[in-house]
């Protein structure tokens, strides 16, 4: 078995990314040079959206854009029950609740029914105070969008999409289509750019918006909340003006700052984008040919979301355990003997320790049941076809079906 099929995801680097990468280590600026702003004009045009910040993780931006809109202990944050622990944390590194909504079974996905569940519950409960809603594009597939949106601006909530999973997907409607990212139906949005995702910078996220006080307040966040924009300056010079040296720092920020050494290596990737995209698709085609459409089976893939061109991050099978003749532990186990990497993505986050004891005892039945089936396969574009042929019929032959 090919060693790469050893993990579930991992980046594909050729090349051209390390002569980029080169270029930069040889050059005048390892961190605040030109690349980063250079890629964040590059992913500015790709997605159709007026700004782009960007900065070291998925997991800052998301802390970022939540802090943007003034999130912080008197909020509540409605996050799916079924992402990477992170879509929570960063609403708790905010001081805020943070309230778990339950997902499609099949998709793994936020819906604006279960939204609307939540949000009614929670105010049944005697929950009050302003609300923000961030939906996670599991897998690389959108949430409803549109539906997600009117459903949140019905409590006056903030939209932050977590779009870690879905960097390159595109959503059809009538009148053309549109990037996720562009922000059409969302306050702001965020991705990463881990190794494993679809693009790859070492670490790396950004957060998307066209709003300007929104860019504004992210970018002034990433450095320290410090400004050398002298229109901003709050205090008042005299007689020589303002001090060659001068800066000003105006809120409490982070050192969140992107380095030019990982932008370069996402700007050569960013090139490699449509074929990351397509290699993906097919891959996926792959599995749902050879796994799909086994009425009545106890294992079945992901089933697509409607006018959505996925930029497939995660390749999820659902997997009937209480019918197998081996449990998932079982068999993720005899895989992985065979050098076949998979990993099952997401624990509901409310049953992490650190949530159980903030929330109490939590168990939606969506969550639990997408959990208790879901298993992501090898899917990265280091892979070829005929691999997908070996990884399921290596499956089939553990499951004996
Ligand atoms: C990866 C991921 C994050 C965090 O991104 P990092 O760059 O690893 O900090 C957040 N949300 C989701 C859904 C992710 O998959």
């Amino acid at each position: 078995m090919n060693s790469y099929l050893n993990a579930y995801g991992r980046q594909y680097i050729d090349d051209d990314d390390i002569a980029a990468v080169e270029k930069v280590l040889r050059g005048d600026f390892l961190t605040g040079g030109p690349t980063a702003l250079e890629l964040e004009r590059e992913i500015a045009e790709e997605l159709g959206v007026t700004f782009v910040s960007l900065c070291n993780s998925g997991t800052s931006a998301l802390h970022l854009a939540l802090l943007s809109l003034s999130v912080d202990s008197a909020w509540t944050v409605f996050v799916p029950a079924i992402s990477f622990v992170a879509t929570a944390n960063a609403a708790r590194m905010c001081g805020a609740n943070v309230e778990f909504v339950d997902v499609d079974p099949d998709t793994g996905l936020m819906t604006p029914e279960t939204l609307r569940c939540c949000v009614t519950n929670w105010i049944e409960h005697g929950g009050s105070g302003p609300v923000a809603v961030v939906p996670v594009h599991l897998a690389g597939q959108t949430v409803l969008l549109e539906e997600i949106y009117d459903e949140a601006k019905v409590y006056d909530a903030k939209v932050i999409i977590d779009a870690c999973h879905a960097f390159g997907t595109t959503q059809k409607t009538v009148d053309g289509s549109y990037a996720v990212g562009d922000c059409r139906f969302a306050d702001a949005e965020v991705f990463s750019f881990h190794p494993v995702k679809n693009i790859a910078m070492g670490e790396g996220g950004a957060v998307t918006t066209n709003t300007q006080e929104i860019a504004e307040k992210v970018k002034l966040l990433c450095s320290h909340g410090i400004t050398k924009d002298s229109d901003k300056f709050e205090s008042e010079f005299e007689q020589e003006g303002i001090p060659p040296w001068y800066y000003e720092m105006q809120e409490l920020g982070f050192n969140y700052r992107i380095t030019d050494i990982q932008a370069a290596l996402g700007i050569s990737q960013l090139k490699k984008l449509p074929l990351f995209k397509n290699k993906r698709a097919e891959l996926v085609e792959r599995y749902r040919v050879l796994l799909g459409n086994r009425v009545g089976s106890t294992i079945k893939t992901m089933p697509h979301v409607y006018g959505c061109e996925a930029m497939w991050h995660l390749m999820v099978v659902l997997i009937d355990f209480s019918t197998t003749v081996r449990t998932k532990t079982e068999l993720m186990k005899a895989l992985q003997k065979q050098g076949i990497g998979s990993q099952v993505h997401y624990i509901p986050i409310y049953q992490h320790p650190y949530y159980r004891k903030l929330k109490g005892f939590i168990r939606l039945p969506g969550a639990e049941l997408y959990y208790s089936r879901t298993l992501s396969l090898p899917l990265h574009p280091n892979m070829k076809v005929r691999d997908v042929d070996l990884v399921v019929s290596a499956l089939l032959k553990e499951l004996e079906l």
